[in-house]
């Protein structure tokens, strides 16, 4: 490698939990993977973001930020300017529920082109602004600096075009997004996004892409693994691994064997959150009825009082009636506090933030006399039990929320957080407005660490890592510019 930096490909595998990582690779099921890890720096405890939710964490993922600044709040939230609810698919029922096309308008196009914090750039805008050839597969975030029209020639167009996907969008170099857009004639389908055909189609992409040399930076999108887990609990995850490990595989392949492939290109493999076991659904609305709630198609809005917002093992409420925010806002938090299920219960109190749990409450701001493992600092006042949180010569020690404070504060500043935020407790998951959840399953969002912790391996990457440990999504923007020499 004299003088040219190695391409580098960011696969972010979604919901991958650590221990079924290792479990895999321990039975074989996944020996790209393996490889990797034995090869590279293998991280078990990156912190997700709070909601630990995938389009929050796609976010922070691709811009180095927390949904403070790049401002997508969570999976469902309510828009106050526009008055409605925004809904990115927690599941096929919910989409039903806010009226599919609105839902897919909102989740291809409006989180990346009005709801992701404009003035901030992506990693994708960073390079394609370096002269960088950018690439990326279907993910979420793929805001970029390259104009796209939607694909003409694809099988699936009149679908597409039945489904309002006319409008061009700004996305990297090379963008392969479920069929809709099409940089080039790759051959691959995704049969517009099929879950199972997820991890296939990146493969195939990426096989092509290694083939004619055509990036510098891919994001290999590989959400099979999400899909899987949440249906069959994240102990079956082993299976959905192999997947994204044979997608790996193909990619490896294409270039010539995995050490071919490594000698020319640095590798990030990572989770975007965790997964955990469901045993119980809770309905917050239910919970919640002696408010008027706003309903997705609501006959009276203007009625409301309430906005309820369940993002998994998380949630959001806003308070409709600014008038009475103070009153409103002590009556919510109590009942929240008191629903079984219900974790952790957090809000703001003019420059301070609350969270509470049953018994006990903790008050917080930034600036202080702790200091915590991220090198934060924090004024506190109240109950550190409450977030697991102990505090000895000044130093603030985590245990089963990591980044406790960081997260929420995060989460509580977003402009368009609710007015509460709730985390749910292991085995409990918040039922949708489609009123799908995953009982027997798997499920993530909340602030504990079994949703938060992730994966991350890195392989080959130049560049210094940023900032003091633990690891967070956040790092990774910064550490894929360093790795390109640019300031981060
Ligand atoms: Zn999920």
């Amino acid at each position: 490698m004299s003088g040219r930096r190695r391409k580098l490909i960011l696969a972010v595998i979604d919901a991958l939990s650590p221990a079924a990582l290792d479990e895999a690779i321990a039975e074989g099921a996944a020996p790209v993977l393996a490889e990797l890890s034995r090869r590279g720096e293998h991280v078990r405890d990156c912190v997700s973001t709070f909601p630990s939710l995938t389009p929050v964490a796609a976010s922070a993922i691709t811009t180095g930020l927390g949904p403070d600044e790049h401002l997508i709040p969570s999976m469902n939230w309510y828009h106050r300017g526009e008055e409605r609810y925004v809904e990115y698919g927690s599941s096929f029922q919910a989409t039903r529920a806010f009226g599919v096309l609105r839902a897919l308008q909102d989740t291809v196009y409006n989180m990346n082109l009005a709801h992701l914090a404009p003035d901030r750039r992506t990693i994708f805008e960073q390079l394609d602004d370096a002269g960088l050839r950018t690439a990326g597969t279907t993910y979420l975030i793929y805001r970029g600096r390259h104009r796209h029209e939607p694909a003409r020639d694809s099988p699936y167009r009149r679908i597409a075009e039945a489904a309002q996907f006319r409008h061009a969008v700004w996305g990297p170099r090379e963008l392969f997004y479920a069929d809709i857009f099409d940089t080039r004639n790759s051959g691959c389908s995704s049969s517009l996004g099929l879950p199972g055909q997820r991890d296939r189609h990146a493969g195939c992409v990426g096989e092509y892409l290694v083939e004619h040399d055509l990036f510098d930076f891919l994001l290999l999108s590989l959400p099979d693994n999400d899909t899987y887990s949440h249906k069959r609990g994240p102990d079956a995850q082993p299976v959905s691994i192999a997947e994204a490990d044979r997608a790996l595989e193909r990619i490896a392949r294409a270039a010539g064997g995995i050490d071919a492939l490594l000698a020319d290109h640095a590798l990030i493999v990572m989770s975007d959150h965790s997964q955990s076991a469901v045993e119980q659904p809770v309905n917050l609305a239910h919970h919640l009825d002696d408010w008027r709630i706003l309903a997705p198609s609501d006959a009276a809005p203007e009625e409301a009082e309430l906005a309820v917002c369940p993002g998994a093992r998380s949630a959001m409420a806003y308070v409709l009636d600014g008038r009475r925010r103070g009153r409103a806002l002590e009556r919510l938090t109590r009942q929240l506090r008191g629903i079984e299920g219900v974790d952790l219960t957090a809000w703001t109190e003019g420059e301070r933030a609350v969270v509470a749990g049953t018994d006990g409450e903790l008050r917080f701001a930034p600036g202080g006399p702790l200091t915590d493992e991220r090198g934060a600092t924090w004024a506190v006042d109240g109950d550190l039990a409450v977030v697991d949180l102990d505090s000895a010569g000044g130093e603030l020690r985590g245990g089963d929320y990591p980044d406790a404070l960081g997260r929420l504060w995060s989460a509580l500043r977003c402009p368009r957080a609710g007015d509460a935020i709730v985390s749910a407790t292991p085995g409990y998951e918040f039922v949708d407005w489609g009123g799908s959840h995953h009982e027997g399953g798997g499920s993530h969002g909340s602030l504990h660490r079994c949703d938060s912790h992730g994966v991350l391996i890195t392989c080959g990457v130049d560049g210094r890592p940023p900032g003091p440990r633990p690891w967070h999504l956040r790092d990774v923007t910064p550490l894929i510019a360093g790795h390109f020499g640019l300031p981060s």
